[in-house]
């Protein structure tokens, strides 16, 4: 991934049928690669400046195939990855797109991994790395939300507050060792509590970023709603109608077992959200289910969000079984936020106005205390409840992202490194605040000034290890 001294191919436009599809080439040999494969109804790829685009023929021998096709060059340095690049267009065959990269492989280019085009672009000093997060987040937006978000992201605004405040914090950093050189003359540059009081408006600065910036979903950790109660109560119905989806096709969770089924429910703003059956979470001790409960256990423990679903029409007797449940779903996920759906509706309420019989109201009742919110009632049969169940899961889980007026998305790598730049800051604001002269504590306000300073470093990338890299870069698909 790291080296960029051989040129890398891929096709770089989404599988599946499309006007076009694009093999893009990067690196010291794109042009002359090309050339082997395309022919310039007018020139040579070669005799062409940067930044044209040529009509022309791709002829792949080793296939027996010549398409119409059209070439963008892009030399190098201004172009994306700073290296020559050029992109051919081809009509959107996947396997003629796939064959076109084959040719170009046999010719001497190597297949590109995951995100090395955005990598080269970061090892060339053309973005940075909140930049380089970004491009990933536009490809992965799931709403408009994200989107914005992303593209804030990808124009920059994330490099620039940070380096505006690693700016003003080496400034302070300077002035703090300039003291010490200068102790002996007695010269002052600044006071203990004048360089306090700018780091704590920086520091100011950097909480507000972190707490107010929107959530960009790891991969990882993207949201999603897990689906948990006792067995029968109507929770893999409820994800198929959810989702919109038959179980049939619904398909295993990757990396679990097939245990935990997931589905994609369509929101009602645009995009979707991931719903997991968590059918497993109430299976008995027993060896034979071990896998299931741990894959459903680790599904809710993972979710944003738990909608626990109770089958009223078997209360009172499920009343003590759904609440000690409840209680063990809080303790495997304390920070999601609990949903309640009281399925099957159908059979218990048909008669809205005349209210629910005493069993299903008292254990309603129950809990609805329990778990804080009022019950949506649903019905996987008759639809009743299901947009509004849609609508509730999208607020639990975007609750931390909703201020749409707040363009900046960061991702938890990124709030984390803001935080701790923010609080070594504050430790050194704290020290110098407590000085008679900077020069006193200037050896480990220093100390702390420069762990800011990496912390800052570490976003946009200038400090950054390779660990942190292959997690970035490996978010990404072939050819972006
Ligand atoms: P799970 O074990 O919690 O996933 O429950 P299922 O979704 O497999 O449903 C258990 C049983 O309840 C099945 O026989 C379903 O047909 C039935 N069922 C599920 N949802 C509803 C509903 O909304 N109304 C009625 N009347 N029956 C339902």
């Amino acid at each position: 991934m790291l080296g960029s001294e051989d040129t890398i191919v891929a096709v770089s436009s989404p599988a599946g049928l499309a006007a076009r599809a694009i093999v893009r080439l990067s690196g010291p040999d794109a042009i002359a690669l090309a050339q082997r494969v395309f022919r310039g109804a007018e020139a040579q790829l070669s005799d062409l400046p940067g930044f044209t685009a040529a009509a022309g023929l791709v002829v792949m021998p080793s296939f027996g195939i010549e398409l119409p096709a059209r070439a963008y060059l892009f030399r190098w340095p201004h172009s994306f990855t700073r290296q020559d690049v050029v992109e051919l267009h081809v009509p959107g065959q996947p396997a003629a797109a796939g064959a076109l990269a084959d040719e170009l492989i046999s010719a001497g280019a190597r297949q590109a991994q995951p995100g090395e085009f955005t990598a080269r672009a970061f090892f060339s000093g053309r973005i940075d790395l909140s930049q380089a997060e970004a491009v990933a987040d536009v490809i992965d937006a799931a709403d408009q939300e994200q989107l914005r978000s992303a593209l804030a992201a990808l124009g920059g605004q994330v490099g620039r507050l940070c380096s505006q405040a690693a700016e003003e914090i080496t400034d302070v950093l300077a002035t703090v060792e300039a003291s010490v050189d200068l102790a002996d003359e007695h010269v002052i540059l600044a006071t203990p509590s004048e360089l306090a009081g700018r780091l704590t408006r920086i520091c100011g600065q950097l909480h507000q970023t972190a707490e107010t910036a929107a959530s960009m979903p790891e991969t990882s950790d993207q949201p999603a709603v897990a689906l948990a109660g006792r067995p029968n109560v109507g929770k893999s119905s409820l994800l198929n109608a959810l989702s919109g989806v038959d179980r049939a096709i619904v398909s295993a969770l990757a990396g679990t077992t097939r245990d935990v089924l997931s589905a994609d429910m369509p929101l009602p703003g645009g995009g979707c959200l991931p719903l997991l059956d968590a059918a497993g979470f109430a299976a008995p001790l027993d060896p034979l289910d071990a896998a299931a409960r741990a894959a459903a256990r680790a599904a809710v423990a993972s979710a944003d969000a738990v909608a626990f679903v109770a089958d009223l029409s078997e209360y009172p007797a499920a009343q003590r079984p759904d609440l000690d449940l409840l209680g063990e779903i809080r303790k495997a996920n304390p920070r999601a936020s609990l949903l309640l759906l009281a399925s099957k509706c159908d059979l218990y309420a048909r008669d809205e106005q005349a209210g629910l019989p005493a069993p299903q109201s008292a254990g309603l009742a129950a809990l609805e205390s329990a778990t804080g919110c009022r019950a949506i009632r649903t019905s996987a049969i008759s639809g009743e409840g299901l947009e509004r169940a849609r609508a509730v899961f999208a607020e639990a889980v975007h609750a931390s992202t909703r201020d749409s007026s707040q363009l900046m998305g960061l991702h938890l790598r990124q709030k984390r490194c803001l935080l701790a730049a923010a609080q070594a800051a504050e430790r050194a604001a704290a020290m110098l605040a407590g000085a008679v002269e900077v020069a006193d504590l200037a050896e480990v306000a220093a100390l702390d000034l420069r762990d800011a300073l990496g912390q800052l470093g570490q976003i946009s990338g200038q400090v950054v290890t390779e660990d942190i890299l292959g997690r970035i870069f490996s978010r990404f698909c072939v050819g972006k």
